[in-house]
């Protein structure tokens, strides 16, 4: 928890001199609403410390426009634009305007969006996607790693269960017993392993997998 705290602070301190006048209440209250969402803390810290447009801003929603495996697409409303945003547990990449669409091929397939100009047609404004709900409070999202309902956790995730035993897959020793080694040494010991899991099958991330409470550490409590 203290790593939101220091997060939060790092932004605050930085919308004293991104705000303008008259709306730091409604951006912290924003803020506020992400308190312990790592990937909207990520968004904020990165548009407050650069700016879209080099002149003061404040954002007032933010919307979400895709999500897949972890990597959220984002809309943010501010005072001045609409942006994109790209943001996942390995960081923030800036998009541009909203009206300008993505440019990144690579990123218009992972997201299935044929080109540029057909994400422009279905993505006029950000007012026509959902609020984007803090991923600690959506069921359908693994609140480890991010991974929607029905797609594979990251591996290493700790909420992904073994497909063997049914224990935690970080914890349990079945990786021992089927590669018939003491330890995991290697990254070659990692790829074989990876071969061996998808081979038998990964079980993807659903609701039941969520820690029963959150303030008891990575214990999945499984039935
Ligand atoms: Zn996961
Ligand atoms: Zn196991």
């Amino acid at each position: 928890m203290d790593e939101f705290k220091e997060k939060r602070q790092t932004i605050r301190n930085l919308m004293e001199y991104a705000v303008p006048e008259g709306k730091i209440a409604e951006a912290v209250d924003l803020l506020d609403i992400y308190r312990e969402d790592s990937i909207a803390l990520a968004l904020l810290q990165e548009f407050y410390s650069f700016l879209p447009d080099a002149v003061n801003d404040w954002i007032h929603e933010i919307r979400l426009v895709n999500r897949r495996q972890g990597v959220f697409l984002l809309a943010v409303l501010t005072g001045e634009n609409e942006y994109l945003y790209i943001v996942s547990s390995e960081g923030v990449e800036f998009q541009g305007p909203l009206t300008e669409g993505i440019w990144d091929r690579e990123l218009l397939n992972f997201f299935e969006y044929e080109d540029r100009e057909k994400f422009v047609q279905t993505c006029k404004s950000a007012r026509d996607f959902e609020i984007y709900e803090p991923v600690g409070s959506d069921e359908n999202i693994c609140p480890a790693c991010h991974a929607a309902t029905g797609e594979l956790h990251e591996l290493g995730c700790p909420i992904e269960l073994c497909p063997w035993c049914g224990g935690q897959l970080i914890r349990c020793n079945c990786r021992f017993d089927k590669l018939e080694v003491e330890t995991l040494s290697s990254e070659e010991d990692l790829i074989r392993f990876e071969e061996i899991l998808n081979e038998q099958g990964r079980i993807p991330y659903s609701p039941e997998q969520r820690p029963s409470f959150a303030d008891e550490g990575p214990g999945i409590v499984i039935d």
